[in-house]
């Protein structure tokens, strides 16, 4: 049987954030706002970042509380794909998509951050 939605897996660092760590960087409103429309959509939303304990507890916190970003899972599966991988937790989680500043591609919006364009590539400045 499908599954009726997307499953998203997004960092942190130099993701959501500009890259802080260990404090939080400016945010990147227009991939915030992009996976708060595509979890309303019916996506699911996975935070896959390297901080643990009081530090990933406080980028959750500002996730939720400054940008209304609450994810269905932490560093984690969602609790449906674990049945699906017949009961076993694997530690990569599962996603369609993989958003990562990380990622060895260009990133294509609306993850991006800027791409040059001929105007840039032309400009003298
Ligand atoms: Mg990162």
């Amino acid at each position: 049987m499908g599954r009726s939605f997307e499953v998203i897996a997004v960092d942190f660092d130099g993701t959501l954030c500009e890259n802080e760590f260990p404090e939080i960087g400016a945010p990147n409103l227009e991939l915030i706002k992009y996976l708060r429309d595509k979890q309303r959509e019916g996506a699911r939303l996975i935070l896959w970042t390297c901080r643990c304990d009081e530090q990933l507890a406080d980028a959750v916190d500002w996730c939720v509380n400054k940008h209304g970003l609450v994810f269905d899972a932490v560093n984690d599966n969602l609790p449906g794909m674990i049945s699906a991988f017949g009961g076993s937790n694997p530690r990569k989680v599962y996603a369609d998509i993989y958003i990562d500043d990380r990622m060895s591609n260009e990133w294509k919006l609306p993850f991006v951050k800027e791409e040059k364009t001929n105007d840039d590539n032309n400009s003298n400045g």
